[in-house]
């Protein structure tokens, strides 16, 4: 997915759980979790394999868009939380896989690549026919449930 329903899922988790390890723990299991419901990602083309082309700065600017976005809505939703600290850890820890996938692109390790590899098979969807409206949806739905769950708090 995205990044603003991982930021979110992770941000209710710490809405949740005030036990710093289990929100990092839990968060980042519910990347894997959110990764295997079908789902429509932006490509991210501009570095492969260590090798940055032109089109990195318009990736660039997707994915800080994206974290900007999800970031402030956990800000407008949660603020005023006494779990914020915990909020916006299990926030953090929700992207951790992706920005680790990340990190892969540019410098493709041995062990990044092993993780990317299941952080790939996750998305067992890919290649099939899923209708375009479930792919977007499917990230609108999660991250409507995720902020009521934030502002239950
Ligand atoms: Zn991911």
């Amino acid at each position: 997915m995205i990044n603003t329903p991982h930021l979110l899922a992770g941000a209710a988790i710490g809405s949740e759980i005030h036990n710093p390890w289990i929100v990092a723990i839990a968060a980042i299991i519910s990347h894997f979790i959110l990764d295997s419901v079908p789902h429509a990602e932006y490509n991210i083309d501009g570095v492969k394999d260590g090798k940055i082309d032109k089109r990195f700065i318009k990736d660039f600017v997707k994915i800080l868009l994206d974290l900007f976005f999800g970031l402030t809505l956990i800000v407008l939703f949660a603020y005023k939380s006494p779990y914020f600290n915990y909020i916006i850890e299990g926030a953090l820890f929700g992207i951790f896989p992706d920005f680790l996938l990340f990190i892969t692109y540019i410098f493709p390790l041995k062990l990044l690549k092993t993780i990317a590899e299941f952080h790939y098979k996750i998305h067992w969807f890919l290649g099939k026919k899923i209708s375009g409206n479930i792919l977007v949806m499917s990230q609108v739905i999660f991250s409507a449930v995720f902020i009521l769950l934030l502002i239950e708090h």
